[in-house]
């Protein structure tokens, strides 16, 4: 159990309520830096993790250094994620370097390789500050270095608007949490906390950094071991300048009609295009909402919209955060799995093979247009993914196939994936509010239809169309990778 108390500068810190402990270690006094190690959220400005950092190395004497690296063995590295994530280092890097902080970075490449950096740069720190990531890669990194290197690490929430931790344990309803989280998000909206005054950091290092501004990048993942049949998405660009691009389109453009345009999946326009660019931590959710909160538009627009940024995406954090596995089908409610259970041995006479999913080439057209905007753009409208999650437990040939599926689908393909949105709405669509009557397949789990989409004027053609995009021919596994989304005794994690 760690016990260790925050130390000087995040101690008395208004944002200590973002910091966790993550092991028992002493600060090395003889540390040349404090090593701010960032995976996700990949910005410079407006960052609690980099403030922590400052914070804890100024009250240390010593300064910061921030570090980025990226691997080629990451699940699901493609063009298409590395892409987005290089962009986001590169922009990264150079907001740093213009507030005076260094961040170095390493892409690990063939004649390029450096083994156990976090480890390498953390001998010569005082401290590690890290990012507290519910999901995927950043979460296991970082409870696997924090066991294993010689200083603290301190985990900072830099993904959340609300420190989950302000909002107390175990809140088992959405309603719940809604009613602690509501009240405290003006507080945390307008607090910013950047320190200005930096100590230079001049240290020698282990390692020959990437300069992430001065490479082709292109070039650089065409030359990757990496998946290359799924390419960089045509709209969502990586980088800082997309990003405010959109945040701006939001406020100018997508706000005054939110509330009725993002419904309609012929027009994704309507909505704001941020997830990817959140769930890197381009941009974070303090930003968005003061954008949010300053445009002219209606109450009811800003209050979907914060609906949907504070009270879903936030609440999908807080659940992540509390179980160990947020990913395994175990987190599903269990009324929902007993169900699907019972009928589990139905007759599936929907059910399509990977490849033909995989490419959206099932006899479904609406799912074929779903699959296809997530092969071709990395994203999809709210309203499909929610009729594409659903459908997909009558087009495998059992519940937890079909939520392996849906995981290893959203993970490998859309940008936003990988994330705690991603397996709280997947689990919201396998539960949820039961259906009215118990159903072949699917028992009292609810369906959906395509209504929504296929009545509007137009619709029909415009989900024909969707369905018949070219996408590219994507590479299809030998197998799916059940055992990542399946509750798994040999990695020791499942949710109690
Ligand atoms: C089956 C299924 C899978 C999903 N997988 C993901 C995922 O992997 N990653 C992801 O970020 N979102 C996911 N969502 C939620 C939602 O569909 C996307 O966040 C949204 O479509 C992203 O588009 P946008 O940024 O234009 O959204 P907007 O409508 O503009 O919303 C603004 C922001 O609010 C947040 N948001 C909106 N809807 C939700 C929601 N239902 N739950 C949580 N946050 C929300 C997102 O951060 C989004 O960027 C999923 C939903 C379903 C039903």
């Amino acid at each position: 159990m760690v016990t260790a108390m925050l130390p000087p500068g995040l101690s008395d810190w208004r944002e200590a309520p973002r910091v966790r402990v993550m092991n028992n270690r002493q600060l090395a006094s003889d540390g040349r830096y404090v090593l701010c190690w960032l995976q996700q959220a990949l910005r410079a400005r407006d960052n609690p993790v980099i403030d922590a950092a400052v914070r804890l190395g100024n009250a240390l004497g010593v300064p910061v250094l921030v570090y980025h690296g990226v691997r080629e063995d990451y699940p699901y590295a493609s063009d298409r994620l590395h892409q987005f994530i290089l962009g986001a280092s590169r922009d990264l890097g150079i907001g740093c370097r213009e507030r005076g902080l260094a961040c170095v970075q390493h892409v690990d490449r063939e004649g390029h390789r450096e083994k156990g950096l976090v480890y390498r740069l953390g001998a010569d720190a005082a401290a590690l500050v890290v990012e507290d990531q519910p999901t995927f890669v950043a979460r296991w990194q970082v409870d696997r270095v924090a066991a294993r290197i010689a200083v603290p690490v301190y985990a900072v929430n830099a993904a959340c608007l609300v420190p989950p931790a302000v909002l107390g344990e175990n809140v088992g309803s959405r309603s719940a949490f809604l009613r602690r989280h509501e009240p405290a998000r003006a507080d945390w909206t307008d607090s910013q906390d950047e320190t200005t005054d930096l100590i230079p950091f001049d240290g020698a290092l282990p390692f020959t950094p990437d300069r992430l501004d001065e490479i082709d990048l292109d070039a650089l993942v065409a030359g990757l071991t990496i998946d290359h049949s799924l390419p960089v998405s045509p709209a969502f660009p990586a980088g800082r300048a997309a990003a405010e691009a959109r945040l701006l389109r939001l406020a100018q453009e997508v706000l005054p009609t939110y509330a009725t345009a993002r419904n309609d999946a012929m027009r994704p326009e309507g909505a704001s295009g941020l997830s990817a660019y959140l769930h890197f931590g381009v941009l974070g959710p303090r930003e968005v909402m003061q954008a949010v909160n300053t445009a002219s538009a209606g109450a009811k627009h800003t209050t979907k919209f914060a609906d949907e940024l504070l009270g879903w995406r936030e609440w999908f954090h807080y659940q992540a955060r509390a179980l160990k596995a947020p990913e395994t089908y175990d987190r599903v409610a269990a009324w929902a799995r007993n169900t699907l259970a019972d009928h589990a041995n139905d007759p599936r006479p929907d059910a399509e093979d990977l490849s033909a999913l995989l490419r959206g080439e099932t006899r479904d057209e609406t799912w074929n247009a779903c699959q296809r905007q997530f092969v071709r753009f990395g994203w999809m409208h709210n309203n499909l993914r929610m009729y594409w999650a659903k459908r997909l437990i009558a087009m495998t040939p059992d519940p937890e196939t079909a939520w392996a599926t849906a995981c290893y689908l959203n993970d490998r393909l859309s940008l936003d994936g990988r994330d705690p949105s991603t397996y709280g709405n997947i689990a919201a669509m396998f539960g949820g509010a039961p259906g009215d009557r118990d159903r072949p397949v699917y028992g009292r789990v609810a369906t959906r239809s395509d209504g929504s989409t296929r009545s509007r004027d137009g619709g029909a053609e415009w989900l024909a169309k969707a369905a018949s995009r070219p996408v590219p021919e994507i590479t299809i596994p030998a197998d799916l990778p059940r055992d990542r989304y399946l509750a798994n005794p040999t990695r020791g994690v499942a949710n109690g």
